[in-house]
């Protein structure tokens, strides 16, 4: 029993744990988008597959895969649906749950809407959204003062106006006080990630007044059977093995 682990996130690393533990033949798959990525145990391989035709051709090589990225890395998602459905390989989806929503939060369905949201509701918005959305952003706060919060520096210069902050969570909810507080911020935008890792930024939005603006997760595809921790998981790859 030979499985592909697509990673990226702590779950992943949790469940690459479990299997490692239990003599379970797992490789983990990371984009290789991050610098410098916290490794999961066990094999890893970095780097994309090429389309959906390439990781067709890898997953000859295993038996069954498990999506556990990231719950807005939808291309990932979207092309191991696709490869395992057409070739038959078992596939599992491990989804950590988004966050139970505050009736006060601004939810959108995109990034696009996300920094129109942001534009109308403050003037000093904090973007916690991730490199890669950040150019998103610019047509509606691109004269604005943002603080944007990265894991790594984007590839694109951001507007003269913008400070970037590199940064890897988890994060403390005195910390994040001190995010918002230093840069005087009115608004917050993220995405539902869920988790704890970056949880407490939504707290001390709350006990600040500071306005929040969440991107909605997309609808989790009906075809894949979806878990929500490593454990459940890890019981549906000992299952098959
Ligand atoms: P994405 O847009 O869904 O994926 C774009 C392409 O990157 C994929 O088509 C694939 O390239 C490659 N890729 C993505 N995840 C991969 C993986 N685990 N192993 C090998 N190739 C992978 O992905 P993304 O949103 O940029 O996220 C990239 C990675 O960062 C993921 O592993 C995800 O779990 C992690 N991450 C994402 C976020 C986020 O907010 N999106 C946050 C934290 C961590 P090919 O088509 O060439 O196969």
């Amino acid at each position: 029993m030979r499985l592909l682990l697509l990673g990226g996130t702590s779950e992943a690393r949790q469940l690459a744990a479990l299997l490692v533990a239990q003599g379970i033949d797992v490789t983990s798959s990371l984009a290789g988008r991050v610098a410098d990525p916290r490794l999961p145990v066990g094999r890893v391989r970095i780097g994309g597959f090429g389309g959906v035709q390439g990781l067709r051709t890898t997953l000859r090589e295993f038996d069954a895969l498990v999506d556990a990225t990231h719950p807005f890395a939808r291309g990932m998602s979207a092309n191991a649906e696709d490869a395992c459905l057409t070739d038959g390989v078992p596939m599992l989806r491990l989804e950590r749950p988004g966050w139970e929503p505050d009736p006060a939060w601004h939810l959108v369905d995109t990034h696009e809407q996300a920094a129109e949201t942001a534009a109308g509701l403050g003037a000093r918005p904090v973007l916690t959204v991730g490199r890669t959305e950040l150019a998103r952003f610019v047509p509606h706060l691109g004269t604005h003062p943002v603080l944007a919060r990265v894991v790594d520096v984007p590839e694109v210069v951001p507007p003269e106006r913008w400070t970037l902050l590199t940064s890897r969570g988890p994060y403390t909810l005195d910390g994040e006080f001190d995010l918002l507080r230093g840069h005087r911020a009115d608004v917050l935008v993220t995405k539902d990630s869920g988790g704890s890792y970056t949880r407490p930024k939504l707290e001390a939005a709350a006990t600040l007044g500071v306005a929040v603006v969440m991107v909605r997760r997309a609808v989790p595809s009906p075809r894949v059977t979806t878990v929500h921790d490593a454990h459940a998981a890890f019981e549906w790859v000992r299952g098959l093995a």
